[in-house]
């Protein structure tokens, strides 16, 4: 039974199984995993009172693990004279003496501290076999669904009532779709997980907690055959701050750091997408290019840090100014753009007009005015956005010939 070349796994103190999956014939079992055998056959192990598992023939799990699908199982082991259950991750592997094995690598389950259970709720599980160890102890929130009926929650674990805020009686009274925010649409979901053998990859949810908050949370489930039942063991994991940190980043690249307007490529991004419907930009907008006046002396009179307060300033002002709808840009350097979805070019030049008054009136401690230029355009039919910028850059530049404060149309 044992090959010579496996004999470094006893070695490990994890217990390993190697088996050929067709008739379930053990290839090489480790040192601690014969400790956990004792008399036993393996397809015993499988069998047991805490076992549990999502397909009867282990050949039907091949597929699912050559595609990294995670598989787990729960043997029934002896350890201390008693029988206790052992989850299992599952991998495949190809010898090259014999077909497919499937490799069994037992992982402790530690147990969790402080959190609270009815005594009742601890006892019924103790009866219920393999939820005394894979089911209680484990931190994840772990559901078990019934999903021929609705999705309804059969059973929680404690970490589950923790992370819901429901107690073990309220819980298995809800269905999924109660806490999901999808509602009853996420039956056909569930549906379609239950059919799967191996389980399936990982979905993100929004589920909603006893407290009325909600959290995103990502869910592992998969079908586990108990005491003849087909139900779904779901694995909750809360994903929120993950979410958080990606919409920040999120956030990060398509702002400017120094001001927060938005930045040039989500110019582009926006005005390029003609199917963006709340803008419905790339026919009919107006442009304004600001540009500040004399920007660099500002710089090299009163130091950099003074420079970008200016730019934070000017950004606080254009914002104002903006009409529902409106967007502003920081372009790069000491330059803005203001878009105008909507609007005539008349209205426009108002718009600029009433922003460079604005500018020059704003005040920063220990800095002299300052003015901004501005060069007006309105986006004509076809005209891509590098020919609408050639005009509004050669209207600016006109401005800047002219004496700078002033708004000049393209
Ligand atoms: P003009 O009236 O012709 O526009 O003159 P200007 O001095 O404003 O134009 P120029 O292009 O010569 O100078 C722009 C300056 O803006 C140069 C650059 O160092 C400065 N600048 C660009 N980005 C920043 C920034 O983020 N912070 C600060 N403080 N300065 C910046
Ligand atoms: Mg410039
Ligand atoms: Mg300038």
């Amino acid at each position: 039974m044992i090959a010579h070349e496996f004999n470094a796994l006893d070695l490990l103190t994890v217990p390993v199984w190697i088996v050929s999956p067709h008739k379930e014939a053990l290839v090489f079992a480790n040192t601690a995993a014969r400790e956990l055998m004792q008399e036993n056959t393996f397809s015993q192990l499988r069998k047991g009172l805490f076992s549990a598992h999502a397909q009867n023939e282990l050949s039907m799990y091949i597929t699912d693990l050559r595609n990294q699908r995670d598989i787990v199982e729960i043997l029934t082991v002896c350890c201390n004279g008693q029988e206790n259950a052992l989850t299992c991750r599952l991998s495949v592997k190809t010898l090259a003496t014999e077909d497919d094995v499937i490799v069994f690598e037992g992982f402790e389950v530690q147990a969790i501290q402080g959190l609270k259970a009815s005594r009742s709720a601890n006892y019924q599980r103790k009866k219920q076999g393999f939820y005394a160890r894979f089911f209680q102890t484990n931190t994840a929130p772990m559901l078990l669904i019934d999903p021929s009926r609705e999705g309804l929650i059969v059973d929680a674990n404690l970490a589950a009532m923790n992370f819901y805020g429901y107690s073990h009686e309220v819980i298995c009274q809800k269905h999924t779709w109660e806490i999901n925010e999808l509602g009853r649409h996420v039956l056909p979901i569930m549906h379609e997980v239950a059919r799967l053998p191996g389980g399936h990859k990982p979905l993100n949810f929004v589920h909603k907690l006893a407290d009325g908050s909600t959290r995103h949370v990502q869910t592992y489930a998969g079908p586990i055959e108990i005491y003849g039942e087909r139900l779904m063991l779901c694995i909750i994991h809360d994903i929120t701050e993950q979410k958080r940190l990606e919409q920040e980043l999120e956030r990060a690249a398509m702002h400017d750091d120094l001001t927060g307007l938005l930045n040039r490529r989500q110019f582009y991004q926006l005005t390029e997408q003609s199917q963006t419907p709340h803008l419905a930009l790339t026919q009919d907008y107006s442009l304004l290019l600001i540009d500040t006046d004399r920007f660099k002396s500002i710089n090299d009179l009163y130091g950099h840090l003074k420079g970008d307060e200016v730019l934070r300033a000017l950004a606080r002002t254009l914002e104002a100014h903006t009409r529902k709808g409106d967007l502003v840009f920081r372009w790069g350097g000491e330059e803005f753009v203001l878009l105008l979805p909507r609007t005539p070019l008349d209205t426009a030049m108002t718009i600029a007009e009433t922003l460079r008054a604005s500018v020059a009136k704003i005040s920063i401690a220990g800095l002299p005015r300052f003015t901004v230029s501005i060069g007006v355009a309105r986006h004509e039919q076809n005209e891509s956005i590098d020919e609408l910028f050639k005009r509004v850059d050669d209207a600016l530049y006109k401005a800047k010939n002219d004496g700078r404060n002033r708004v000049l149309a393209a």
